[in-house]
């Protein structure tokens, strides 16, 4: 491996990783859900550190699968992934396209910094309609690391992924 082309190899791994859509929210890739903490050359092959999301989300398993699988497609075979559980997750790596990604698929995205929360935290607002009317169903939606929600005002239910 030549180091000047170390750089090039590394954006190309970044751009494919871009394309790996969570299993859980299509919408939103393991990049956008700050999942990807490292990509480096080691020992002759690329490793690529991921953060597991969310524990008891059985789609995280599937990741370094898919990852492996879109990497080989594009003809980058010695690669290595390796998942790195500390520091753990946390809502706060979610970046703003990804936050923006949730909202426009109709997941509230977790409101605030989850070091501040009291708790889990709640919806800025409604993601159909816009309104900060809105109340809690039950603390578990489809999956533990969300919450379901109704608006008060259009009556719609959503999920709200809690901060943690
Ligand atoms: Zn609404």
């Amino acid at each position: 491996m030549f180091v000047q082309n170390t750089h090039i190899i590394r954006r190309q791994i970044a751009g494919l990783l871009h394309e790996v859509a969570d299993p859980e929210i299509p919408v939103v890739s393991i990049v956008d859900l700050g999942m990807v903490l490292d990509i480096r050359p080691e020992n002759g092959h690329w490793r690529i550190d991921l953060a597991p999301t969310y524990s008891g989300c059985p789609a995280i398993d599937v990741i370094p699968f898919l990852v492996k699988a879109r990497l080989e497609e594009a003809g980058l075979t010695d690669t290595h992934i390796e998942m790195e559980i500390s520091p753990p997750w946390s809502t706060d790596w979610i970046s703003e396209e990804g936050n923006e990604k949730l909202h426009a698929y109709g997941i509230a995205p977790p409101n605030g910094k989850a070091s501040d929360q009291e708790y889990e935290g709640k919806p800025r607002s409604c993601p159909q309609c816009g309104s900060t009317e809105t109340e809690m169903i039950s603390r578990y939606g489809a999956t533990p690391c969300k919450a379901s929600y109704k608006c008060l005002s259009c009556l719609e239910p959503f999920e709200y992924f809690k901060c943690f």
